[in-house]
Formats: structure tokens, C-alpha cells, sequence
């Protein structure tokens, strides 16, 4: 034990004990509007509804209380209470190249962290999620999934793995600039293949029927200036209730992606809304510019890391013998930092807010905020979100603005 340990366990301590307060907070504010609809969604949305929104909302909460006590004992175990430092024995039993003992390592922490990620997962969608009629997840879908994913993880994890580690080894002081580079290649590559070669393995996209959805939607991106490959419609209704629209890939890959639950729900002009907002997310750069925020935090991270690999007290404050494998820092690091930079959090998503607030103004302009005031309305309704979050909580987490304040500022939008 060192003083850095002393500095992690009181940002542990801090950023536990805020995530349960906020939480209380919000689940009492919950309850406390829970006896009626505020009156500006009187209209559209019954007491029943506004209810099991409450409900809903105050179950998923209080399991995320859950959820954040484990993830801190989970931390406790694996640095202080040497989970990690005999997960490297083992690894160092099974291997003799440092590359592939690391490797191990890394593979160790991974197993783990999905063994004890699936319990949660599992009660999330098979009691939450069915208790309130959103689940149409099978047992044995819910399996073939997790069999896809772990292949997939595999698949790709384990040469990013071997990449990483051989330049930590072999690129000298600057090896985190190297590895930056790969880690960014990696990314745009992932998000080249995900739509055309990922995604299908997982559903179905069915280019979407000529009609007069489609005449539509043609014409607002024609307006917009936008250039797709493709309309699609997702089989979203095979696995949850819940509705949804968005883009993926970029370049010659970008399609836009509709799930058939929002097609489903909504009408043509909301639809139209919906994706105006959307368009807005592309024609005002939000999605680049959140893609060069990842980067430059990330190589901003990495030669952080680049200081603390060789640093003893980073090790042994932790609970870890040094020196230490080049996979131990970086497990140590991955871990470690979300602690630190749990107070960023309200900045992150502040600034998320602002890209929906303007994204709504782009939508009220090519297409209409009263439609779209109409498509939220229900989503909020069909998805059970709760319409009265408690404001610091909102403010904390949420990357949407509050229900009543986006309301508010679209009809205001709408007026002129
Ligand atoms: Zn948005």
C-alpha cells in the first residue's frame, strides 16, 4: 500500500458512493411523481402508462445499484485481493514468450469479466425486461448470441491483442504512438465491416419496400444533401419491443437503419421527423466530431499510460508485483481510469445533450417539430422512459435532454 493506493480507494469510494446516491435521488424523485402525468403530456399519455414508466424506470435503477456494488468488490478482487497477479501465474505456467503469456493474461481477465457480466445480463432480459412486456428473447437465442459474440471477440480481439503487445515490447518510449495508430485503424475499420459483414450475423436487414415511406424519405435527403447506400429495416421486433432508427458505417458503407418496431409505430410524418433528426447528427458533424474526441482522448490516455508502465508505485499501489508484464499495465490502466475520470462524466454528457437539442432544431427545420414533438411522445410512451428523471441524475448521466425541456424547446421551435 501506497499513497496511490490511498488516491484510488477514496476516487473508488467517491465514485461508488455518488453513483448510489444519484441513484436514490432518482428513484425517490421517481416515486414522488409517480401519482400523476405531468400536464404537459396529460394529452397523449395515460396514468397507467406514466406509471409503468415509473416502475420501470425505479427497477432498472435500483438494479444498476446492484450492479455498481459488484463492479466495485469485482475491482477490490482482482488488484488488491491478487486476482489478477494469479491469473499472470498461470498465464506465466502456460508460456514462455512474453507476447503470448500477456496475451493469456488478457484472455483470463476477458473470460472473467463475461462469467460475471452474465448473470446481470440474464436478469435484465429475461426478468426487467419480460416483467414489463419488451423481451421477445429466447433462451436459446439469448445463447446463440452470446456464442456469436464471444466468436467475434475472439475473432478480432486476439490479433488487436498480439498487435498491441508486440509494439509495447519492441517500439521503444514511443510504443504508445504506434499503438495509438493501430488502435485508430482498428476503429475505422470496425466501423467500415460492421454494417455490411457484423450486424447481419446478428439480424436481418431488408432493403425497404417501394412505397410512400420510401418516396419520401428519398426527398428529405435529397433536400438535406445526403447520400446513402441504402434504406433498411431491421428485424429490431425479434429480440425487444423497444424502437429505434440510426445510421451506421461510414463512406461508400453508410446505410440508414430503421427498425421495424418504429416503422411499426409511428407514421409517415413522424417517421420523416425522426429521421430528420438523425440526418441532423450527420449534416452537423456530431458523429465525426465525437469520433475525434474518442481519438484524442484516447492517445491522450495511452501516453499516460506510456509514464505509468515503467512506474513502480503504479503497480504496488495497486496490489500488483512489479515489474510487471506489459499486459498486467494495461489491464491495470483499463481499470483504473474510469474510477478517475467517473466527475468527467456530467461534462460527457452535457455535451451529448447539446448535439440532441441541436439535431432537434435541424429536424424542426427540414422537416417538422410538431411531427417530431408527436414520434417522441409515443417512443417515450412505447420504450416506458420516464417523463419526471430526476434533474441532477438527468444531468449526470443522460446524453438525451429530460422529456419535458426537449418537448418544450421543439414547440417552441414549432410556434414560430
Ligand atoms: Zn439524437
Amino acid at each position: 500500500m501506497n499513497t496511490f493506493s490511498a488516491l484510488f480507494l477514496l476516487a473508488l469510494v467517491i465514485a461508488t458512493g455518488m453513483r448510489l446516491w444519484l441513484a436514490s435521488r432518482h428513484v425517490a424523485y421517481i416515486r414522488r411523481h409517480r401519482e400523476a402525468v405531468p400536464a404537459e403530456f396529460a394529452p397523449q399519455i395515460t396514468l397507467e402508462a406514466h406509471q409503468k414508466a415509473a416502475d420501470y424506470s425505479s427497477v432498472r435503477t435500483r438494479f444498476g445499484t446492484v450492479h455498481t456494488l459488484v463492479d466495485a468488490a469485482i475491482l477490490l478482487l482482482l488488484t488488491f485481493g491478487g486476482l489478477l497477479q494469479t491469473f499472470d501465474t498461470w498465464a506465466a505456467r502456460w508460456f514462455d514468450s512474453e507476447i503470448l503469456r500477456g496475451a493469456a493474461l488478457i484472455g483470463l481477465f476477458a473470460v472473467f469479466s463475461a462469467l460475471v457480466d452474465l448473470p446481470f445480463s440474464y436478469y435484465r432480459t429475461f426478468s426487467i425486461e419480460a416483467r414489463f412486456g419488451f423481451n421477445k428473447m429466447t433462451r436459446a437465442m439469448w445463447i446463440a448470441d452470446l456464442l456469436k459474440a464471444a466468436l467475434l471477440a475472439s475473432a478480432f480481439g486476439v490479433p488487436l491483442v498480439l498487435a498491441v503487445l508486440w509494439l509495447m515490447g519492441k517500439m521503444g518510449a514511443l510504443w504508445w504512438l504506434y499503438v495509438w495508430v493501430v488502435w485508430v485503424g482498428f476503429s475505422v475499420f470496425m466501423m467500415a465491416i460492421y454494417p455490411a459483414f457484423i450486424a447481419p450475423l446478428f439480424n436481418r436487414f431488408a432493403p425497404m419496400q417501394e412505397g410512400s415511406l420510401k418516396q419520401r424519405i428519398e426527398a428529405l435527403l435529397v433536400k438535406c444533401g445526403f447520400r446513402s447506400s441504402g434504406l433498411f429495416v431491421m428485424d429490431g421486433s425479434k429480440r425487444s419491443t423497444h424502437g429505434n432508427a440510426y445510421f451506421t458505417g461510414f463512406g461508400k458503407t453508410k446505410r440508414i437503419v430503421f427498425f421495424d418496431t418504429l416503422i411499426s409505430r409511428l407514421n409517415e410524418n413522424e417517421i420523416e421527423a425522426v429521421l430528420a433528426h438523425e440526418l441532423g447528427h450527420f449534416k452537423l458533424h456530431h458523429v465525426v466530431r465525437r469520433m475525434a474526441w474518442t481519438f484524442a482522448v484516447s492517445l491522450l490516455f495511452l501516453w499516460l499510460l506510456g509514464l505509468l508502465k515503467d512506474a513502480a508505485w503504479f503497480y504496488h499501489g495497486l496490489g500488483v508485483d512489479f515489474p510487471a508484464a506489459n499486459a498486467m499495465a494495461l489491464l491495470l490502466f483499463v481499470l483504473v481510469v474510469p474510477v478517475f475520470t467517473f466527475l468527467l462524466q456530467p461534462l460527457v454528457a452535457m455535451y451529448s445533450r447539446k448535439h440532441e437539442f441541436e439535431a432537434d432544431e435541424y429536424a424542426a427545420r427540414y422537416s417538422s417539430a410538431r411531427e417530431l414533438v408527436n414520434a417522441l411522445v409515443k417512443l417515450y410512451k412505447d420504450n416506458a422512459s420516464t417523463l419526471t428523471p430526476d434533474p441532477l441524475h438527468s444531468a449526470f448521466y443522460d446524453s438525451h435532454p429530460p422529456a419535458s425541456i426537449r418537448i418544450a424547446k421543439l414547440q417552441s421551435l414549432a410556434a414560430h
